[in-house]
């Protein structure tokens, strides 16, 4: 901190990325990335001539590749928000829209409250129920932005859409969030309702499903209003937020999503056999529709089982949050990356002497 900051940035607590360590090399499940490659066609999307044409601007509204993702989710370009990653784009949403205060689970993306902090944004939040679901009845009707991960993080529990909409329905007068990074794990997305609801803001990202996380690049699907006001405060910020090689990757993506909805079931197999695993050895977990589960054992020590896994070279997120301390979350790898998690927990297991019948 230097002697030159403003009060407001002195008092900010910042979002904690997960860790990207290079002291070795990690079987990495704590970040949520994709264990598999880009598609070959987005491998080819970047040749010299693209890095060569470096020396010019991108598009600043991307339009090529916001009619691309208008023809893939079957709405119109001025529907569909580009920038640099979803969390800018969350950024935007409750500096565009948070007025009259927010209001998201007390669970969720560690994010939003960062974002309230720093727009000032007064911040409520709404407990989960004890298996750790969202009431949908206790967002309705709030009087605010409303914000919602589906599914949620770092639970894995996503609502149906009908419920979601119960709370897009009952708060006419603002803006519902619905932030769908892991939507393609098994939840369903509730983006065909943008054209029912002028308050509805779906927020997607390439970093999961499609292995793009280093490419920075999400997108919002909404009402054109609301779309228009993001595009306004990209204007006033950073209007060539996207680069001209992510959008042209951008656009390869788009046309091999076959690819990637591979990629997702896969992940979704491997999920099933890791849950399956963990739960024979006494884990209780809650159901995930997400590439990553949340996992606790009694008699486990969460943070005990997170750095002994770490000795092992084998990387998963733990919060140190009282409430979520005996928790972990594991993102979902390939099916030979889980084996050697699984291992290992099976090896640390004896050697906590928490080990039952089956391990
Ligand atoms: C990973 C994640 C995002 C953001 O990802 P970007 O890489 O910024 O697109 C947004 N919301 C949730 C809940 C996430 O887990």
């Amino acid at each position: 901190m230097s002697r030159f900051a403003s009060e407001k940035l002195n008092a900010l607590e910042a979002y904690t990325p997960g860790e990207q360590p290079r002291d070795m090399t990690y079987i990495k499940l704590n970040t949520n990335e994709s264990p598999y490659p880009p598609s070959p066609a987005v491998l080819a999307a970047v040749d010299r001539g693209e890095v060569e044409n470096l020396r010019l601007y991108s598009d600043p509204e991307g339009a090529d590749l916001c009619e691309a993702l208008a023809v893939l989710y079957d709405l119109a370009p001025e529907n569909v928000f580009l920038s640099n990653g979803s969390d800018d784009i969350l950024n935007f949403a409750f500096w565009a829209f948070g007025g009259d205060g927010a209001v998201f689970p007390a669970i969720t993306y560690s994010f939003y409250p960062v974002f309230c902090q720093l727009h000032g944004i007064a911040m409520e939040t709404v407990p989960l129920e004890p298996d750790w679901t969202i009431d949908p009845a206790k967002l309705a009707d709030k009087g605010k932005l409303t914000v919602l991960a589906n599914p949620n993080a770092p639970t894995g529990i996503a609502l149906s859409p009908e419920e979601i909409e119960t709370i897009v329905a009952s708060n006419p007068h603002h803006v519902v969030v619905v932030d769908e990074a892991y939507v393609d794990f098994g939840a369903k997305s509730v983006y065909p309702l943008v054209e029912k609801y002028d308050n509805l803001l779906v927020v997607m990202t390439y970093s999961k499903s499609r292995s793009l996380a280093g490419a920075r690049l999400g997108f919002a699907l909404g009402n054109a209003g609301l779309i228009a006001d993001l595009n306004k405060l990209k204007y006033a910020t950073n209007p060539y937020n996207v680069n001209r090689l992510t959008l042209a990757i951008g656009k390869a993506a788009v046309e091999s999503q076959g690819y990637f909805d591979g990629n997702a079931q896969k992940i979704i197999r491997t999920r099933a056999k890791t849950v399956t695993a963990l739960e024979k050895m006494g884990f209780q977990i809650p159901p995930s529709q997400a590439n990553f589960i949340f996992i606790t054992k009694p008699g486990l020590d969460g943070a005990v089982l997170y750095q002994k896994l770490k000795a092992r070279g084998v990387l998963i997120r733990h919060f140190s949050q009282p409430a979520l301390a005996q928790y972990n979350r594991v993102t979902i790898g390939t099916d030979q990356e889980m084996e050697t998690f699984l291992a290992q927990v099976t090896e640390i297991l004896v050697e906590e002497g928490t080990c039952c019948a089956n391990c």
